[in-house]
């Protein structure tokens, strides 16, 4: 008979029921001495970097599928993207579509590429933008963009905290030429203080062109950071470059009402017909179970409510030579599904942290340069387009999953996909 428990197992103590204190301590003692597959210590890529990395390895078998021809013949091409390089790993790419844009930057039908290795995924967000598609696309607006660096001083006391805010609020031109002399494109747009007990935060935020930004931020702000440390007045106790109130890489509150890297919203106006035609459900139904999952996110303790934005973004991200990582900060939004004043759906998505770039990062390697191309949307001029895609996208997938759901469908298009 199965048991619903109540309480979590407490698996401490049944590790200290099942094994002698002896045994455990020995399990988890350090041990030391000399690893015996030690790399070399260069990380960049050679043939010969290579070579030695795999005798190490030691397995063709593994060698010839990680380093195959085409990818030893571009090997080159990853120096600057990732160290200790051995290959690469084939992820599968499907497509979904043509996903209709009304944006302010996104203007067109686009068939979007997604990296996973998830069944079903692809084919959810397929059927969510032929929805959209039929009722006309999606509107998208881009609302506002900025990337963070934080770094963090420490004083004696609130005394000496203070009198390094007096002096850092007149030093914001010097700042600004600072940081801006770092880079053509990063625009230092506003500085933030932070005063917490004896610590005090700077929140640098930058427009970052078409990079993501990441790097650029993290330059920029450095280079100011050691003019502070070389011309503060007080001198900190000590000092981070970054004291972690950026959100980089992670989901946090303050950049749910916010921004970090792009913030859009999408939304359309479904006509019931459609919604039967394509999620075989109807609005009243999908409303109902928007108003259950908000509650059900909400005791879960969620920032933000959404059914799945993560699965776009990560699948969008891989494709597209994006950050992956950062979809723990970019998933963060809000999903909303309301009846409209003609009986049909109001569906939107507001997501503030996209991050999303058209030069720099991965965007620039062979095939993802390719994945952003296929959307018209690599280079100069395009990363804002981009965002607005990538709202849309989820847009499409939150009606896709929440149709699933309604009509019974969830469990058996997955059986189905994966498993059949
Ligand atoms: P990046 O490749 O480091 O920088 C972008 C480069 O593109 C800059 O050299 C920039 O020149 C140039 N550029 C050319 N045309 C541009 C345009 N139209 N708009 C903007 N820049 C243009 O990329 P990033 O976006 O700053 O950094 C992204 C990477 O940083 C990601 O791969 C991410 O994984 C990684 N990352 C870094 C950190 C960190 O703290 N360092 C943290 C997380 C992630 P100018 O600078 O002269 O304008």
């Amino acid at each position: 008979m199965p048991k619903i428990n109540l309480h979590r197992r407490d698996h401490a103590s049944a590790l200290a029921n099942e094994m002698s204190p002896e045994t455990l301590q020995q399990k988890l003692a350090p041990r030391f001495g000399r690893p015996q597959k030690r790399l070399t210590p260069s990380p960049y890529i050679s043939d010969k970097n290579l070579e030695r990395r795999w005798s190490k390895i030691d397995n063709p078998e593994w060698q010839a599928l990680l380093l195959d021809d085409v990818t030893r013949e571009q090997a080159e091409l990853y120096n600057k993207n990732i160290e200790y390089f051995i290959g690469t790993v084939n992820v599968p790419v499907g497509v979904a579509g043509p996903l209709r844009v009304n944006g302010l930057f996104a203007e067109g039908d686009y068939l979007v590429p997604l990296a996973t290795t998830e069944a079903a995924l692809v084919a959810s967000y397929h059927r969510g933008s032929q929805l959209l598609t039929a009722a006309g696309g999606a509107s998208a607006m881009l609302l506002n963009e900025g990337v963070t660096r934080t770094p963090g001083f420490a004083f004696y006391n609130l005394a000496e905290a203070g009198q390094f805010v007096a002096w850092a609020v007149t030093q914001y031109a010097q700042f600004k030429q600072i940081a801006e002399s770092t880079t053509s494109h990063g625009k230092l747009k506003d500085i933030n203080i932070n005063i917490e007990g004896n610590h005090v935060y700077l929140v640098f935020e930058y427009l970052t062109g078409d990079a993501s930004g990441q790097n650029m931020v993290t330059i920029a702000t450095n280079a100011v950071f050691e003019f502070i440390m070389h011309n503060s007045p007080i001198e900190p106790e000590f000092a981070f470059l970054d004291g972690n109130l950026s959100g980089d890489k992670k989901a946090t509150a303050q950049t749910l009402r916010s921004v970090r890297g792009k913030k859009v919203t999408a939304e359309a106006n479904i006509p019931a017909e459609l919604i039967e035609k394509y999620l075989h459900t109807t609005p009243e139904k999908m409303m109902q179970f928007a108003q259950m999952t908000t509650v059900g996110g909400t005791l879960s303790g969620t920032i933000g409510i959404n059914g799945h934005y993560a699965n776009a973004l990560a699948a969008l991200y891989i494709a597209c030579g994006q950050d992956a990582a950062c979809v723990a900060e970019s998933a963060v939004g809000m999903t909303r599904l309301e009846i409209n004043r003609d009986g049909g759906l109001y569906a939107s998505v507001t997501l503030p942290n996209i991050m999303v770039g058209t030069v720099g990062g991965g965007t620039g390697l062979p095939t993802q340069k390719a994945c952003l191309e296929m959307m018209g949307l690599h280079g100069n001029g395009q990363s804002q387009a981009l965002a607005e895609v990538a709202a849309a996208l989820c847009l499409a997938g939150e009606l896709s999953i929440v149709g699933a759901f309604c009509a019974g469908h969830f469990s058996r298009a997955h059986h189905k996909l994966a498993r059949d």
